[in-house]
């Protein structure tokens, strides 16, 4: 089976109107969602917040534990100097004993002070959390309503997206294998894109520069399947292209 040069390069028109498409419904794949990407970075932010909160809950309870067992310790020395006081017999025994305790308590009221404060950071912790917790169920409600506005639109996009792919194959089916190799070193160097379609100013449509007149008249004439001299992208004369239906481009 051959297929003429000019029948190959209505079918090139038709897969660059295919690519075309393809590629304002890939743009819209990645544009729809923004709203929901946003609001799911919304929730992370509000996540590691979250986090670094627990953490500094973490690290004063842990403060606070310690303070308390250093207190304990302190209370415990004092009482076994105290119990020994009655062993000592004298005076600067007595006095230096005394200096030690004085000196335990002292430490004991600082231990306690920086044990009231961590209960007063773990006291803002807990409401810095209650107010985080909050906010991150309500982002999370959020995000997975901006995600449902456009789920329905996402699959519709992705099905139409997947469907091109059919639409292609069948059209690369009627090619001769050197187009094929051609357009796909093409597409894949060019997002894609391996047909552009000389334009009615006889430039390119993908590059916009122009092509030789020479060029522009041979496959108008449908005689070569050529290359945009540019971009090196397959080139079809606008004539070749179908008229897009109304209401067909949204
Ligand atoms: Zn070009």
């Amino acid at each position: 089976m051959s297929v003429s040069v000019s029948e190959q390069l209505v079918h090139l028109a038709e897969l660059a109107r295919l690519d075309q498409r393809a590629k304002v419904v890939a743009d819209k794949l990645e544009t729809l969602p923004q709203a929901a990407k946003k609001a799911d970075a919304v929730v992370a932010k509000l996540k590691a917040e979250l986090d670094a909160a627990h953490v500094r809950k973490n690290s004063a309870l842990l403060a606070k534990k310690q303070g308390e067992n250093e207190i304990t310790e302190e209370r415990h020395k004092i009482r076994k100097w105290e119990s020994r006081a009655s062993e000592l017999k004298g005076e600067r025994e007595h006095a230096a004993l005394g200096s030690e305790i004085g000196t335990a308590k002292r430490q004991i009221k600082q231990l306690e002070d920086a044990v009231l404060e961590h209960m007063e950071a773990l006291e803002q912790v807990d409401k810095d959390l209650a107010a985080l917790e909050k906010k991150h169920a309500a982002a999370v409600i959020d995000a997975k309503a901006e995600w449902d506005k456009v789920d329905d639109d996402l699959k519709a996009l992705r099905a139409e997206f997947a469907n091109f792919g059919v639409g292609k194959k069948a059209l690369l089916d009627k090619l001769p294998a050197a187009v094929i190799k051609r357009y796909e070193v093409i597409a894949n160097k060019r997002q894609g894109v391996g047909v552009a379609i000389i334009s009615v100013k006889d430039d390119c449509d993908a590059c916009h520069r122009a092509v030789p007149p020479q060029l522009v008249i041979q496959i108008m004439k449908g005689q070569v399947v050529e290359s945009c001299p540019a971009c090196n992208r397959l080139l079809v004369h606008h004539s070749m292209t179908r008229v897009e239906a109304p209401g067909g481009a949204s």
